[in-house]
């Protein structure tokens, strides 16, 4: 194994805890007067997803969300204002929705920087987001480098996505760690990329013969 220079992470599920987005959902609509079942929301925000999957973030790009919302208030059997509701989702989304670190994360990351490590993300979220939810957590302009779809122009689990970041680093992918909580996007990903790679499984769910952890300082053994 060549020696280790960088450790990049997913962000959603693997270094952030986020609210499920039917949640948020309905704290929004609450906001805004309108009363739903969770259930509801949940099956709306499923059929969203199947309709407007991430290969679609780059054609829409920054109208992505704005689209995804207007597609779940239709399946909400929402009529009136249904466009700017969407958008107000969209630009309110971030007041509304509690994120977290798990609970290892702080600890790692100061690990990884003693060692002299890069450290970085690579998530399939716009930057407006991953900027947000960055200083949320107080770790604005922590990180070596943060690539996002829209400024790497590709989305995981496309290899180039990995290759933009490994490039910006000036690192070869065998010098670098990805560690990821979906097994195609992430772990595949990363995979097909070179990287060596690594699944965060926090709750024993995939029972494959890949390498896995169940906590993120599993990590600093293998570095
Ligand atoms: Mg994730």
């Amino acid at each position: 194994m060549a020696k280790i220079r960088a450790v990049l992470f997913d962000m959603g599920g693997t270094l952030v805890k986020p609210e499920p987005t039917p949640k948020v959902f309905k704290k929004i609509l609450k906001a805004h007067g309108i009363i739903l079942p969770i259930e509801k929301i949940s099956k709306a925000t499923e059929k969203a997803r199947e309709k407007l999957g991430i290969e679609k973030m780059m054609e829409l790009g920054n109208k992505f969300w704005v689209n995804f919302n207007f597609i779940v208030l239709k399946y909400l059997g929402i009529k009136d204002y249904v466009l700017p509701l969407a958008e107000a989702i969209d630009r309110e989304w971030w007041e509304y929705a509690n994120i977290s670190l798990y609970p290892e994360v702080l600890e790692v990351l100061h690990k990884l920087r003693e060692r002299k490590m890069k450290i970085g993300i690579i998530t399939n979220t716009f930057k407006y987001d991953l900027e947000k939810v960055l200083s949320k957590l107080n770790l604005k302009d922590f990180f070596d480098i943060e690539t996002c779809v829209d400024v790497a122009g590709k989305a995981k689990p496309d290899k180039e996505i990995f290759n933009y970041a490994l490039e910006k680093l000036g690192l070869q992918p065998t010098e670098a760690v990805f560690v990821g909580d979906e097994l195609e996007i992430d772990y595949e990903g990363a995979l097909k990329a070179g990287l060596n790679t690594f699944l965060i499984d926090r709750e024993n769910k995939v029972d494959r013969n890949i390498k896995r952890i169940r906590n993120l300082k599993e990590i600093l053994n293998f570095i």
